[in-house]
């Protein structure tokens, strides 16, 4: 018999939401969804008419209590995928997926905290979903979560976070932008580097659980400067988003 989560099964598409020139939120409705973590992903595959498939994995962006599943899907411009979920799909679409997948990067409201969430880009989407789940069960755990963006105009979830922020004093939201920023910007505009750590990182004295996700050059110099900083490297979780077209 085959694993629930290993079944190809056909979600609906029932709102397409424009998060940032360049991301869309998919809102899904997942025949017989047996429900997922905070921070699990899912395969998508598309078919095309002579056959060939395309397949790439998603994080989940909604909450495990949301009723929908969501998916945000940033749109590479030279990608095979990416172009065809922010530009081409349409509500009422089918789309075929498979999960949730991914037992490792993952965060409940039990595992406790303080959490210490680091993302580039669209690697904000699962720590997005850690957010969401923590709101949804009233979590009090101090959560900071430091987040690279190219531009301003590319924060995903901008509006949300801020709202979150202003009614929660255990929660705090710190933007870098690497590209281009407004005349107006007073936040850091670089990447983030040991020094940004240091300066907006909780201390390793607090023992956080830190989830770390995006671009692999970010990850991997986010986590090195951490474990340098006396960061156990147990409570360090990462996700790569490179490619994972077969
Ligand atoms: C576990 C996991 C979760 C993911 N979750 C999300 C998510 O929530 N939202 C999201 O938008 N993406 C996510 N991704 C990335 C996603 O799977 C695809 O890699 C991405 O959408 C590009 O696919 P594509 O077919 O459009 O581009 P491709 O045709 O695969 O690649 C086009 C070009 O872009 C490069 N490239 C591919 N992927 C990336 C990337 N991620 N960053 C920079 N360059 C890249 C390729 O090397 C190639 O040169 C996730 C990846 C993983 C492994």
């Amino acid at each position: 018999m085959q694993l629930h989560r290993t079944l190809w099964r056909l979600a609906e598409v029932v709102e397409l939401v424009p998060e940032t020139p360049r991301a869309k939120s998919l809102v899904l409705d997942v025949p017989e969804w047996k429900g997922h973590k905070a921070g699990q992903h899912v395969d998508v595959r598309l078919t095309a008419e002579d056959g060939y498939q395309a397949q790439r994995s998603y994080s989940i962006a909604s909450a495990p209590e949301d009723e929908r599943l969501v998916l945000t899907v940033d749109r590479l411009d030279d990608g095979e995928v990416s172009p065809y979920l922010t530009d081409v799909l349409a509500e009422r679409d089918k789309l075929e997926l498979r999960g949730p997948i991914g037992g490792y990067f993952t965060w409940e409201a039990g595992d406790s905290g303080p959490l210490l969430l680091v993302a580039g880009g669209s690697g904000v989407v699962p720590l997005m979903a850690m957010i969401r789940h923590r709101t949804a069960v009233g979590s009090e755990v101090p959560t900071r979560l430091l987040y690279s963006s190219r531009s301003y105009e590319e924060i995903i979830y901008r509006k949300e976070l801020e709202n979150l922020v202003a009614r929660d004093g255990s929660l705090e939201v710190v933007h870098t932008l690497t590209r281009s920023r407004p005349e107006d910007w007073s936040g850091y505009h670089r990447r983030i580097d040991d020094e940004m750590l240091e300066e907006v990182g909780l201390p390793s004295g607090e023992r956080p659980l830190i989830f770390v996700c995006g671009p692999t050059p970010l990850v991997e110099a986010v986590a090195t400067a951490l474990v340098n900083s006396g960061h156990d490297p147990a409570h360090i979780k990462t996700e790569r988003f490179g490619p994972t077209g077969d």
